[in-house]
């Protein structure tokens, strides 16, 4: 089960494309925080995991909350008997130095920091709220989690703004020391024919960056290809890889609110994706009447090559792109294609040069190897 905390709605950065909209500096009230545990625990039994993402706003502009309510879980995890908890925390790093970074490595919350690629890029995504450049101060945040948590992830958002910088930014990122990294796209943007035939080449670009780092011996996870690769070998995407949208996820707000997905709250005053209060719980037929919809794909998608390895039931990514949390929008769509396409690619070549970090990597160390032992699989990959 997954339950996200957004503690706070406050920011020290002003990114123009920010889901979140306004900071107006609520904070998650204490007896809030307390009942959402409250009723996350009593829906574990013994023996299950639970991850707790804490989410923003900036969650280090609540970090006195974060780690009360991290050691609250803590406790309650060991009176429930929980096989596993995890904490996850995505930040934007400029407030993050090696104190709070040994306190949450110490107590089990995993990082995840977003930069958007070179200073250029960066600068004109993510500024500081007063308009100056967030770019050192990231990437100082960035080499404290890296020192402390070498696997912490990069979130590289792509908007079309940015985009003719993809590849660049993501071997910039990559040459900082990251070995995962996942490039975001900003699905709410206005992608034209032009900024999608830039994505497509930029793709192709961070596909080579992909094939010539496995090639120099490194492991590098870049999550539109991996997962298409993982996805192939898979025979497609299990339920446990596809978004649980309210049923195995739930995200609170300050408020109280209760969200099928963090990134779906904003400035927290649109009814249309509140599934419930946390004083009364989910209402649960509004929560399967969307995802009734959502699980049911359209007939496009029934016909297509790659839907079962396609993001399409991925409920926010959907609203971005087209308004409905059941329908992928066309960025979606053709994004996906792309990814698949450019994934296949890769694999293929990487697996017919016999690349000993790739094999290991995808069939002997993953699991995937017991799923899909059939090692032909990736031969005909882009056929
Ligand atoms: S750092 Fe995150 S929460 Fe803050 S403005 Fe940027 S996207 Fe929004
Ligand atoms: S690529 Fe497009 S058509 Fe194919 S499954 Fe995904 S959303 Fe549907």
């Amino acid at each position: 089960m997954e339950l996200t905390l957004v503690l706070t709605h406050a920011c020290n950065l002003g990114c123009p494309y920010c889901y979140m909209g306004k900071k107006f500096g609520r904070r998650m009230p204490e007896e809030i925080a307390e009942r959402s545990l409250r009723w996350t625990f009593d829906r574990l039994h013994a023996g299950d995991d639970l991850q707790i993402g804490y989410f923003g706003g900036e969650p280090l502009m609540a970090w006195d909350l974060l780690q009360k309510y991290h050691l609250r879980a803590m406790e309650l995890a060991k009176e429930k008997g929980l096989r596993k908890l995890v904490g996850a925390m995505t930040t934007n790093a400029t407030l993050l130095d090696e104190a709070k970074m040994d306190w949450l490595e110490a107590h089990g919350v995993v990082v995840a920091v977003s930069l958007d690629g070179i200073r250029k890029t960066h600068d004109a995504t993510r500024p500081f709220v007063n308009g100056k450049s967030s770019f050192e101060a990231t990437l100082r945040g960035l080499q404290v989690a890296l020192k402390r948590a070498p696997l912490t992830e990069v979130l590289c958002v792509i908007d079309p703004a940015t985009v003719e910088h993809m590849a660049e930014s993501a071997r910039f990122i990559l040459d900082q020391g990251v070995r995962v990294l996942s490039l975001s796209l900003n699905y709410a943007a206005d992608w034209d024919e032009h900024s999608i035939a830039v994505y497509e080449r930029e793709l192709e670009k961070v596909g080579d960056e992909f094939e010539r780092r496995f090639r120099a011996g490194e492991d590098v996870y870049i999550a539109s290809i991996d997962s298409k690769i993982r996805g192939r070998l898979k025979g497609g995407l299990k339920e446990c890889d596809r978004c649980s949208f309210g049923v195995g996820e739930v995200a609170v707000a300050p408020s109280g609110n209760m969200y099928p997905c963090e990134r779906l709250v904003g400035e927290d005053n649109d009814p249309k994706w509140v599934i419930g209060q946390i004083a009364q719980g989910v209402d649960q037929p509004k929560l399967s009447a969307i995802n009734r919809r959502r699980v049911t794909l359209d007939p496009t998608c029934q016909a297509c090559a790659i839907k079962d390895r396609c993001m399409n039931t991925c409920g926010c990514s959907n609203a971005f792109s087209s308004g409905d949390a059941a329908v992928p929008g066309a960025a979606l769509c053709v994004t996906e294609q792309i990814h698949a396409r450019v994934a296949d690619r890769v694999a293929k070549n990487l697996f017919w040069e016999g690349n000993p970090v790739f094999l290991r990597k995808f069939y002997y160390e993953t699991g995937v190897a017991a799923e899909a032992p059939n090692l032909a699989l990736l031969a005909g990959a882009a056929d």
